[in-house]
Formats: C-alpha cells, structure tokens, sequence
C-alpha cells in the first residue's frame, strides 16, 4: 500500500480544497476517512474488509437512507474511494469482497518511449483474499506498516499539512494579529 503519510497527505490537499476555512471542526472530523481503512490491516482481513466499493459507497447509501445530501459524507465517499483506488494501483486490493474472492491490481503508465507518448494501462488479478501480498520483507506475525517510505513523500506530506493549516488560518491568523496591534 501507499504510507500512511502519502494517504495522509492526499487527505489533506482534498480537505483543504474542498472545505471553508469556517469549516475546521468537520475538516478535522474527515481526516479519519482518508485512512480508515488500513484498520483491516488489524481486524479482519488486509486490504480486502475496508478495501473494497461496497465500503466506499456506505456514506451515499446513508445519505439516500436519510434523503439528504450532506458535503460531509460526500467528501468521506471521495476519500475513501482515493485510500481504495491509491491502494489499487499498488498491490492490488479485493475491490468486490466479500462477493469476490480476486485482488484487482491496477497498473497505469504514461510517458516518453522510443516510439513517442506511450501509455500503459490494465489489470491484474494475482490471488485470492490472504494471499494478496503488501510486506517488503516477510515478518513471521506482525507485517510491515509503512508510515512514511521516503524523502518524496515526507516532502508531500510536509506540504500538504502546510496547505490545510494555510486553508483553515492555523498558520496566519497569529501574524494577522499581531499586525492588527501594530497599527493601534
Ligand atoms: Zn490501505
């Protein structure tokens, strides 16, 4: 799967793109949607109990239930489908479980080639629920749990925080302030 870090910070850049700097309260209250998920990785089974659509579309069932339309629970269903699909085109996930027992691993690529522009885009169905395979390095109980795999993507999440505290006023609305006070 993507890091932890990576999920988090596409959490954030959507929030703080999405949402009012009035809104902070429910801004903080969706950051949990964006990484979720990842708790099958303890319950249940890996990448295949909160890794699959039916998990992305409960919020739009909950708001046909209520007949309402609610941006809180329809930016939950954007970044839960953003965790699946990331996870998706990285080892796969068992985007039909439990009515499938197949993990889609998604693969895309677009570039230069020899040729010019090439672009690269199909499936893989590699195994069946607990066999998908997400540890770098075989651990006898506990697996490997990525929270941040590199320097790109500290840099990325470093930026997005930077981007949701600009949003939300945490980061100039002291500087603000004190400007104010200068000029009494
Ligand atoms: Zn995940």
């Amino acid at each position: 799967m993507p890091d932890v870090g990576l999920h988090l910070a596409i959490t954030l850049f959507i929030i703080a793109s999405c949402m009012s700097e009035a809104e902070l309260k429910p801004a903080v209250g969706l950051i949990p949607f964006g990484l979720l998920c990842d708790l099958d990785s303890v319950v249940g089974v890996h990448r295949a109990t909160l890794h699959n659509l039916f998990v992305v579309l409960i919020p739009v069932v909950i708001m046909a239930i209520r007949r309402e339309r609610s941006k809180f629970l329809s930016l939950a269903t954007l970044l839960l489908a953003a965790h699946v699909f990331m996870d998706a085109f990285y080892n796969g996930v068992f985007l039909l479980y439990p009515f499938s027992q197949e993990s889609y691993s998604l693969k895309f690529w677009l570039g230069l080639t020899d040729n010019g522009f090439g672009l690269l885009f199909y499936t893989l169905i590699p195994g069946k629920v607990g066999e998908v395979e997400y540890v770098v390095k075989p651990s006898p109980s506990i697996p490997e749990i990525g929270i941040i795999g590199d320097g790109t993507e500290l840099v990325i999440l470093i930026f997005a925080v930077l981007s949701f505290m600009c949003r939300f006023g945490i980061l100039y609305k002291h500087g603000i302030r004190i400007k104010n006070k200068g000029k009494r």
